[in-house]
């Protein structure tokens, strides 16, 4: 056993070192690869790449279908290895380092029709910096810009503008995508459209993205910031459902569950100006759990005087504590970028890299009382180990002809646990009691049949996964072997296997 993997070691060894390419690969210096922010899952590949060029791409996974079967290297992209469960990494196969790859330079075209064409590995947060100066940017983000185009793309993207303009995906003009047997294939909707449909939600199963094609709109200059607080989640939920069909509404409307939290007003004081400070000082959070509506209106600063009037007109449709009704201004650089913020002062206390275990779940609206009354009124009472995210998008602005996979309902709600856990902690707060909570709620939700669907999906067997992907799976099968059929690509996903 042992002569054969010294054997396979330097025949891939030395075939990946006399392939002609513009950049480099690293056979020692591989440990960051087989890291993400999940931080639970390690697995070392063989070698890692550092493209220059799209064709460096195209040479390396050609050579790789071209060995055949009997190889056992398979190839991961990793953009800014955000990934939870080692999605981006490849045991013993050539990770790509999708961040060193030089070019398109990004490019904005402005006009009826704007978009910016962008390398595959380009994090948002430089999107947004480079439209900025055209006074334009993309419509729908993510809540967190430290991620890659290709990584976000490969999953959906959803933030708070979802409800409008649909997630990331819904927002892509064209690719350049390379499949599973080295070839550089521009896709759009009207060309290779199946390609193009097949990497949009596809979990890096069919292709790696090396350049996608932007949709932007007008920016603005500024975004009225908002925090509003709820103790009865039907209330909540209405009020957030109401908003997301309203014809004149807010930019972004996202929602979050405060389980048990003492002096939480205090905390947003620091960023957030109360609308009545005096009856804002009375209000207790203590032991209770309540729901809170975030929201966001965009402005130009030509348009100061009639924003407030606005914000308020919308803000008297719904029902809220009055007392809690919290607001700010930000630049909308800063409003986008928020989660950096946090980021910067986990790292500055030593917490950002701790293990991850997140659920992210889409639960049917129709079943969205039920989720909240067993798991906020059962399973999570004391404590939450991070934000929990709650707001609903609409289906009507995903494409059904995407590789992503969601309920069936016109209505559905993304819920996102953001665990962080605390290394070796046998509490509350430790990883095991995290990952045994989760597990409840996947309990649950599976037994109580409400037709959730994961998002950022994790499964070990390819049972689960049918079963994830319900009626999809053929297609998505029958796109595998079009596209991959070798099943080089992503295998930190555990959907296909490789042949070996
Ligand atoms: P990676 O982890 O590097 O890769 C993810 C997957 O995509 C892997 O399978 C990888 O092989 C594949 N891949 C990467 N690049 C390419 C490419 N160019 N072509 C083909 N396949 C590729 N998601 C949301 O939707 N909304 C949010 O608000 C949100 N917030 C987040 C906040 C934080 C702090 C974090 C850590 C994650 C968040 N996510 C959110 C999840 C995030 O979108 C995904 O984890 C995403 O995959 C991370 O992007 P990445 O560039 O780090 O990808």
């Amino acid at each position: 056993m042992t002569i054969r993997i010294n054997l396979c070691f330097s025949s891939n060894y030395s075939s990946l070192k006399t392939l002609s390419i513009d950049g480099h690969f690293t056979f020692d210096d591989v440990h960051h690869a087989a890291k993400d922010f999940g931080n639970r899952f390690q697995l070392l590949p063989f070698a890692v790449l550092h493209p220059r060029s799209v064709s460096d791409i195209a040479t390396t996974i050609k050579h790789i279908w071209q060995m055949g079967p009997h190889s056992q290297l398979t190839v991961a992209a990793r953009g800014h290895g955000h990934s939870l469960q080692g999605q981006a990494q490849a045991h013993r196969g050539v990770v790509i380092n999708m961040g060193s790859l030089q070019g398109p330079k990004m490019h904005v075209h402005s006009g009826n029709y704007s978009y910016v064409d962008v390398s595959g590995g380009e994090l948002w947060i430089n999107i947004l910096h480079e439209s900025l100066k055209y006074g334009l940017a993309p419509k729908s983000w993510t809540d967190y810009l430290h991620l890659t185009v290709g990584g976000t793309l490969s999953n959906a993207g959803i933030s708070g503008q979802a409800f409008r303009y649909g997630p990331q995906i819904s927002n892509v003009y064209q690719l350049e995508v390379v499949t599973g047997k080295g070839e550089v294939v521009n896709c759009s909707e009207n060309q290779n459209g199946d390609l193009f449909h097949s990497v949009l939600g596809g979990l890096g199963q069919f292709g790696i993205i090396t350049r996608a094609r932007i949709s932007l709109e007008p920016a603005p200059d500024m975004v009225k910031w908002i925090k509003v607080l709820y103790s009865d989640f039907t209330t909540f939920t209405r009020d957030q459902e109401l908003l997301i069909y309203a014809e004149s509404t807010f930019d972004y409307i996202e929602g979050f569950v405060i389980i048990n939290r003492t002096g939480l007003l205090n905390n947003w004081r620091s960023s957030f100006n109360p609308q009545d400070p005096v009856q804002a000082s009375q209000f207790e959070s203590d032991g209770r759990t309540l729901f809170c509506l975030e929201l966001a209106k965009y402005f130009n600063t030509d348009k100061t005087d009639t924003i407030n009037e606005e914000v308020m007109k919308l803000l008297s449709q719904l029902r809220y504590i009055p007392s809690t009704l919290f607001l700010s201004e930000v630049s909308y650089i800063e409003f986008l970028d928020r989660v950096h913020v946090s980021e910067i002062k986990l790292w500055s206390k030593g917490v950002w890299e701790v293990p991850h275990p997140w659920l992210n779940l889409l639960v049917p609206k129709s079943k969205i009382h039920n989720f909240a009354e067993e798991v906020f009124g059962s399973i999570l009472t004391d404590t939450s180990n991070g934000p929990i995210l709650i707001y609903p998008v609409k289906k009507s602005k995903w494409d059904n002809r995407t590789s992503a996979v969601i309920p069936e309902e016109d209505i559905f709600y993304l819920v996102a646990f953001l665990s962080s856990a605390v290394p070796s902690s046998t509490g509350t707060d430790g990883l095991e009691h995290i990952l045994n909570q989760n597990r409840r709620i996947l309990e649950f939700c599976g037994t109580a049949r409400l037709g959730f669907k994961q998002y950022l999906p994790h499964y070990t067997t390819q049972e689960e996964w049918q079963a994830h992907f319900g009626p999809q799976w053929e297609v998505f099968v029958q796109r595998k072997s079009a596209y991959d059929p070798l099943a080089i690509l992503a295998p930190g996903q555990r959907i296909f296997q490789k042949a070996i």
